[in-house]
């Protein structure tokens, strides 16, 4: 199967603040279980802005920050208050419920280059107690006149700490011009592979920032050719086994469930409280919206 263009499109993270968004895409709401994916950056803030996400609930989900350059200070409802720096991942399982604000730090570099994800959590994990982690180290290998950071799963024979329920792989690979790369794969693994500077080629295709590769399942490698200085991310997992409802920032099954996170975010219970942040809280959006829309796949 020859690879399938998603196309990216531009959607807002607050604040006048663009992300190039890969997922969900309606024609690919999910690879593996991941369910969201964004590329924030690289850029610089001017003297006073910086990323400023309020306050703000998640259900069903891990968050999953990759910092490329630049810092940001992850606070919590569960008092966890983190700097995330370059090389490193922030990781937020919400289980049944936690509040957090992410913000750039007053006096820092005012660079800004990452990937946030989102990991959607299986019936046996979604109800848990939340928690958070930082994780300072990550595998990285030389291959081929490749850079491979382990950020998920394992992969040339090493496993990345990253604690994650279900089976899947995330690597961030940054190539020499004209490099190749032979990357095994998982035939059980869906992939999908976005680049986040320069070309790549993949089964012949050329890549670029416009759009994600997805190369489904059944694969035992890809091999994969760098145009240029490139750099891109490779995800996958085994298919999610679960319908999920995307909403905002909850990852749930039903409306009823969603609509029951929005009431307990908008009364103040069961998110508990995020001490520190100076930007103000996101206001959840009229679940009213999302009884109009279609039904997910
Ligand atoms: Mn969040």
């Amino acid at each position: 199967m020859p690879p399938e263009r998603i196309e990216i499109r531009s959607a807002e993270v607050g604040d006048g603040l663009y992300a190039r968004r890969a997922l969900p895409h309606r024609e690919r709401r999910m690879v593996g279980a991941w369910c969201f994916l964004d590329h924030l950056g690289p850029l610089d803030f001017e003297a006073g802005h910086g990323l400023s996400v309020g306050p703000h609930p998640h259900i069903g989900l891990q968050t999953f920050t990759w910092m490329i350059d630049g810092e940001v200070v992850h606070r919590d409802s569960l008092g966890n208050e983190q700097v995330i720096r370059p090389g490193q991942v922030n990781l937020m399982s919400a289980g049944r419920g936690i509040s957090h604000a992410e913000d750039s730090i007053e006096g820092r570099s005012g660079r800004l280059h990452a990937v946030q994800l989102w990991i959607a959590l299986d019936e046996a994990h979604r109800h848990g107690a939340p928690s958070f982690r930082n994780y300072p180290d990550l595998p990285v290998l030389e291959r081929d006149g490749c850079r491979v950071t382990l950020l998920a799963g394992s992969a040339f024979g090493t496993t990345s700490p990253v604690e994650v329920f279900s089976p899947l792989v995330g690597m961030d690979i940054t190539a020499a011009p004209g490099a190749g790369i032979q990357i095994p794969l998982e035939a059980a693994f869906e992939y999908a592979l976005l680049p986040l500077a320069g070309a790549v080629e993949v089964d012949g295709e050329t890549f670029t920032q416009e759009a994600m590769a997805y190369l489904g399942a059944g694969r035992d490698s890809a091999t994969l050719r760098s145009g240029d200085a490139t750099h891109f991310v490779l995800i996958g997992g085994v298919p999610f086994g679960e319908e999920i409802l995307l909403w905002w920032n909850f990852v749930a099954r039903t409306p009823e469930e969603i609509q029951a996170a929005t009431d307990d975010w908008n009364a103040g219970r069961r998110f508990g409280e995020v001490h520190g942040s100076p930007s103000h809280p996101l206001v959840a959006p009229d679940v009213s919206k999302l009884r109009l829309r279609k039904a997910p796949r």
